[in-house]
């Protein structure tokens, strides 16, 4: 059974209303792992309604976190800013409502092209409305209780002063300068490091909880029922732990059901160290890899094992794999894990409702790559696609659709993190410099393809056996037949696969291709 359908029928046992909570300290740009953890409890809410129960997936963001440090992607003006809520702090690029809204929004704004719904929390706005009230009297009213659960469970000691809620300075803003020196329903009583001294009402937002207490609290009172996060909190004596005990003792009930889920590791990080100022982040991994098939990275791998995400070579064989497990939903192939892929395949769909009755057409995605480079606009990229061998019919809207999203992944790719090894660039003529290079043997294998390629049927296939057949025939090695063409239409001796590629060029402009390259060889020679 596919791992999300185990989840959802563990959650079953447990009743028929579920809550399935994510979230994120928007500290700095949103991380990969924080994609995994929002698609794991996506995924997770699908398959539980699947099987007929009632799933809502939440997202906290938790804006009233402070400032730890002056990141190295910040100005050093930030110091000042260092201790202050997120919430409460400027937008480093000043389009921004606060320093959470910069570093949210765009992460946020990528779950709809995921197909994930759902509802956001803020938890400055939590605390501002009074939603955490009761909690934090309950954890504050309990903090003998808790002081000894944390210090047994994580075997940590804690220090004299320990309160578990913080007050902010009303004066100076910070979170992380305040002392405690006493409490009386609703007020906590500070002495802050500015010289301040006041009091903080636990209904507002003038204060928070910490984060070993604040997880019970928000269990409780958000009704968690379901939580993925990663490994590093699931250690024995780690905060799932302390949690678990704060939530049953101090609150009277059940911690939620852990789905704890491994890291996403970067291949190849050497080549894209955050000195260099290249790091990968949600957003960006999103840009380069198609929803769907991001979809598929996290269904199809279970929480407890990690990823290897590769953004060089690694995307190609990434959708090169849904396509198969697409191909295999629709029967057209086998496997022996093919009823998990087949889940898999469903569980990536941006739109579960709408997987379409006969398989959406294929373009192999290293052919789109070499499309996308060589054809002006997304209008010459399908009709190409039309005219290639094997296609029927017309496109539907949502193959259409599907096509543009997958061109736009492909170009962000090609900007960014694809190999050398892909990039082409088609010269409007042969270059000159390529030709002057191209030797006795190629010349004649040019001469020799303008002939042969003049009757054939035009299918990739065909000029890919033709290019070695009459090659072979002539005594040419087809190596040289290869590189002759990519002289003369890349300048390069390397390129994509060249039967497809020829083939995406029509017959008459390779034949004229080869004519006028052999014109500019007769001109070298006179002259
Ligand atoms: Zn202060």
């Amino acid at each position: 059974m596919h791992w999300a359908d185990v989840v959802a029928e563990d959650l079953k046992s447990r009743g028929a209303h579920h809550i399935v909570a994510t979230g994120i300290t928007p500290s700095g740009p949103i991380h990969v792992g924080n994609m995994r953890e929002i698609l794991t409890g996506d995924i997770v809410a699908r398959a539980a309604r699947d099987i007929g129960l009632d799933a809502r997936l939440v997202y906290i963001g938790d804006t009233f976190d402070p400032l730890r440090k002056v990141y190295p992607f910040l100005p050093p003006e930030y110091s000042e800013h260092v201790g202050k809520p997120l919430s409460e702090i400027p937008c480093p690029c000043g389009s921004h409502n606060s320093y959470a809204e910069h570093f949210l929004e765009e992460f946020l704004d990528s779950l709809n092209v995921l197909g994930v719904e759902v509802e956001v929390l803020l938890s400055h706005k939590m605390y501002e409305e009074g939603r955490y009230a009761e909690a934090t009297r309950r954890i504050i009213e309990g903090r003998e209780r808790i002081r000894e659960i944390l210090v047994n469970v994580s075997g940590r000691d804690l220090p004299d002063g320990w309160f578990p809620y913080t007050p902010k300075c009303s004066s100076c803003g910070r979170l992380n300068t305040t002392v405690v020196t006493g409490y009386e329903y609703p007020y906590v009583y500070y002495r802050c490091r500015c010289g301040h001294e006041g009091r903080a009402d636990i209904r507002k937002a003038e204060g928070k909880l910490p984060w070993r207490v604040d997880w019970p609290a928000r269990w409780w009172f958000l009704g968690v029922t379901v939580e993925p996060f990663g490994k590093d909190h699931a250690a024995s004596g780690g905060s799932y732990d302390t949690a678990s005990r704060i939530v049953k003792e101090i609150f009277g009930r059940d911690a939620p059901y852990p789905v704890v889920y491994e890291w996403i590791q970067l291949k190849g990080k050497g080549a894209m160290s955050s000195s260099k100022g290249v790091v990968v982040s949600a957003v960006e991994m999103l840009k380069m890899t198609p929803p769907e098939v991001l979809r598929f990275m996290i269904a199809r791998t279970k929480p407890s094992r990690h990823i290897d995400f590769d953004p060089a070579w690694g995307i190609l064989n990434l959708v090169d794999d849904f396509d198969r497990a697409e191909r295999i939903y629709y029967g057209l192939e086998t496997a022996e894990d093919a009823e998990e892929l087949k889940r898999s395949y469903e569980l990536a769909q941006v739109n579960p409702e709408r997987i379409p009755e006969k398989m959406p057409h294929q373009v192999p995605y290293r052919h789109l790559v070499t499309l996308v480079q060589i054809k002006p606009s997304f209008e010459e990229v399908l009709a190409t696609i039309k005219r290639t061998e094997g296609f029927e019919g017309e496109l539907t809207p949502e193959e259409i659709e599907r096509i543009r999203k997958r061109c736009q992944a492909v170009k962000y790719w090609l900007s960014k993190y694809a190999p050398m090894e892909v990039k082409v660039t088609l010269h409007p003529d042969p270059p000159q410099e390529a030709v002057k290079m191209l030797g006795e043997e190629r010349v004649r294998a040019l001469r020799v393809m303008r002939e042969a390629l003049s009757s054939i049927e035009w299918t990739a296939e065909m000029i890919h056996n033709t290019i070695y057949e009459a090659s072979r025939k002539e005594g040419i090695n087809p190596k040289r037949t290869f590189e002759a063409f990519y002289m003369i239409y890349l300048g390069t001796t390397r390129g994509p696969r060249l039967g497809y590629f020829l083939s995406t060029m029509g017959r008459d402009a390779v034949l004229e291709r080869i004519e006028k390259a052999l014109d500019m060889v007769k001109g070298d020679g006179k002259g």
